[in-house]
């Protein structure tokens, strides 16, 4: 990366970081995706219950293959899982140890900002599970909710529906059937498509236990 956009995308991070803190969030800084999961490893002890939502960027680092190996994963995603037993394991990490997940965007305020089609993730990330890890390349951070709003809707959302098969709009598109952010196209549109991945959002702003979320942000593009 150039010398001078390293420099802006230095101060953009500490800035985030800063009112991640101030949020009563814990945040830290890894240069690599190997230092993600150096860090993930150091947080969590091997006896830990731990459990995750579906992240490309949790992949990416290696972070999934070290809850699945080395940790007491509860697997909610595996071939053979029928929606009963699904349903049974949502419990268990309802009262897991730790929660790991990416961001969909992370504003420079200090907000988190998540859109799901079922919601076992933004509700285990509200709410749950006693300790919660969010990794997230440095591409998630974006200036305000705002800005939130339109990457998830021209970016994050449209990748992923491809990625799990959903006949969205945006999945043929590459791009939201609502791409603005005013208050009536914020959430999803009925011709979007009963496969819409955008049914709950959150945001995640001051905590009320402190330290209970900690961000780690990489210095490398991850995830969409
Ligand atoms: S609301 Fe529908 S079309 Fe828009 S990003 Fe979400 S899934 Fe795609």
């Amino acid at each position: 990366m150039d010398a001078n956009r390293k420099k802006t995308l230095q101060l953009s991070i500490s800035r985030t970081m800063r009112n991640l803190e101030a949020n009563n969030m814990n945040a830290a800084y890894a240069e690599t995706k190997e230092d993600a999961l150096k860090l993930v490893k150091a947080l969590i002890p091997s006896s830990a219950m731990t459990a995750s939502g579906g992240s490309v960027t949790l992949e990416e680092c290696g972070i999934m293959r070290f809850l699945r190996e080395e940790t007491n994963y509860i697997d909610r995603y595996g071939k053979g899982i029928d929606k009963e037993e699904q349903r049974r394991r949502d419990g268990l990490i309802f009262l897991s140890d730790w929660y790991l997940a990416s961001a969909n965007a992370i504003t420079e305020h200090g907000e988190i900002y998540q859109v799901d089609g079922r919601s076992n993730r933004i509700s285990n990330l509200a709410f749950g599970p006693s300790k919660v890890i969010i990794v997230a390349g440095y591409n998630k951070i974006v200036p305000d909710l705002s800005s939130a709003v339109i990457r998830v809707k021209t970016v994050a959302a449209p990748a992923n529906a491809v990625r799990l098969c959903r006949d969205t709009y945006c999945a043929k598109k590459g791009i939201c059937v609502s791409p603005r952010h005013d208050e009536a196209d914020l959430m999803c549109h009925a011709d979007c498509g009963d496969d819409t991945i955008c049914r709950n959002t959150l945001v995640m702003k001051r905590q009320q236990e402190k330290g209970r979320i900690t961000v780690i942000i990489v210095g490398e593009e991850l995830g969409y």
